[in-house]
């Protein structure tokens, strides 16, 4: 982490010696990357296959078995010699259901009825389907379905078969040895069949970050709790935890630490005895009763929890951010702002690519889109703008709301944001925007 200002020799900071220094400015991309130059994916852990699902493996798999593991029958119907068909009787010797370790030894003039999946006897290279046979009926005609058999009746078979057919060979899908999976691979639906079908109980993936989000205000009561004057419902502990859920973590609800200090370093100290990730809302901007910068800068006493640096970034909404890492472990801490809409783009901007980081994901980010905007935009100069929208099939997006960082209201029906670049000011409907899609 590049904590605090830098001193670099073409800073325009700096260029005049006499004049005091600005506080140093950070890009968007300038803290993301600050953000993500120390995260890395968290440790392996053994987990259930259904556990499993939407993770990332940290290894490759290899199949320790053939599949199918042996020869079976892809269709109802009757193992035979395949020599041995042409228009034919044969004598049904036996029964084979799927399941079966007793297999009939089908000698020439011979025939086995069998199921789907049942293993191929001994003998036989080929599988009559039961539609091509008249089914044991005695009738000389095809039957449409198999009827209660017997050994001891005989089937006629009313077409030739070829050696082989309807035969599902051992290891045909999957030989014993292979690599089946390779690490990194993002474990869906498909990728668990395969896993249970060569008989893996439980699986390797990245260990899910455990991330506790606070919301601190002193104005904050929890949803359902009776409001008094002057209180607002806590919004972004919720939205903050969902979010960390849906990007793949387990998170932690702290809601409403009071703008005290010290309550807040107790709750912080006990968050980093198992935390991987601490994200804060409120309290970083430059009222007073900024509790996480009162908190978190050691200037305020107690004892030093870490360096958290607190920024200004070149964004709207969400210019006052804190970044840093706590503890002994150096447990990485992001403080947003507490304006919800200001909180939520924060995360998705910065929060989720390193929870992603430490599941392991290759694509951290959002995917990013080219739209045609149907509105008029105005944007401050120098500020990366990012507008609730709604992302229209036809390749168009439209505004959802004001520019406005407390509008919940208009951020519920949006699906993406309008990023505005930074140094652009207006933006006459009809022109190209960038759009980060929201929806997972
Ligand atoms: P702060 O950054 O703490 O000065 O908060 C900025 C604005 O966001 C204030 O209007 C707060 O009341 C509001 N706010 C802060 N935290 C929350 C929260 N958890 N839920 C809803 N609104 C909040
Ligand atoms: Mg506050």
């Amino acid at each position: 982490m590049t904590a605090g200002p830098a001193h670099g020799s073409n800073d325009p900071c700096c260029e005049d010696a006499g004049a005091p220094a600005a506080p140093r400015t950070w890009t968007v991309d300038e803290h993301l990357a600050d953000v993500l130059a120390a995260a890395a994916p968290l440790p392996a852990v053994e987990v259930d296959l259904l556990d499993a699902l939407g993770r990332r493996l940290t290894a490759d798999v290899t199949a320790a078995v053939d599949l199918p593991p042996f020869d079976n029958s892809s269709m109802d119907g009757y193992a035979l010699r395949a020599a041995d068909t042409a228009p034919v009787a044969l004598a049904v010797v036996g029964d084979i259901a799927a399941g079966a370790a007793e297999l009939p030894e089908v000698g020439p003039g011979r025939a086995a009825r069998i199921m789907t999946g049942a293993p191929v006897p001994p003998g036989a290279d080929a599988v009559a389907p039961v539609e091509w046979t008249d089914g044991g009926s005695g009738t000389g005609e095809a039957a449409d379905a198999m009827t209660a058999a017997v050994a001891g009746e005989t089937v006629q078979v009313l077409r030739p078969v070829a050696a082989g057919a309807h035969i599902r060979r051992r290891g045909s899908d999957i030989t014993a040895g292979t690599t089946v999976l390779t690490a990194g691979t993002l474990l869906g639906p498909a990728q668990l069949g395969l896993l249970a079908a060569i008989g893996r109980a439980t699986v390797a993936v990245h260990r899910r970050p455990r991330v506790a989000v606070l919301s601190t205000g002193s104005e904050l009561v929890q949803p359902g709790e009776p409001i008094g004057p002057g209180r607002i419902s806590d919004s972004n502990s919720f939205a903050l935890a969902a979010a960390a859920r849906a990007a793949g973590a387990e998170a932690v609800r702290i809601g409403g630490v009071p703008d005290d200090p010290a309550v807040l370093r107790r709750v912080l100290q006990e968050q980093l005895a198992h935390a991987d990730l601490i994200v804060t809302s409120g309290g970083v901007s430059v009222g007073a009763y900024d509790v996480v910068k009162e908190a978190l800068q050691p200037l305020h006493g107690g004892e030093d929890l870490g360096g958290v640096d607190f920024r200004r970034l070149r964004m709207q909404p969400g210019k006052p951010q804190g970044f840093g890492r706590l503890g002994k472990d150096g447990v990485p801490l992001l403080a947003l702002p507490g304006n919800p809409v200001s909180a939520y783009i924060s995360f998705e901007l910065f929060v989720r690519p390193l929870i992603r980081t430490m599941l392991g994901a290759p694509d951290v980010h959002r995917p990013v889109v080219s739209a045609v905007c149907t509105a008029d935009l105005s944007s401050p100069a120098g500020r990366r703008q990012f507008l609730r929208g709604r992302y229209g099939t036809d390749g168009t997006v439209t505004p959802v709301g004001g520019a406005s960082s407390h509008l919940v209201g208009a951020l519920a029906h949006a699906d993406c944001l309008i990023a505005v670049p930074d140094d652009t000011t207006a933006l006459p409907a009809g022109s190209r925007v960038d759009v980060v899609l929201l929806t997972d």
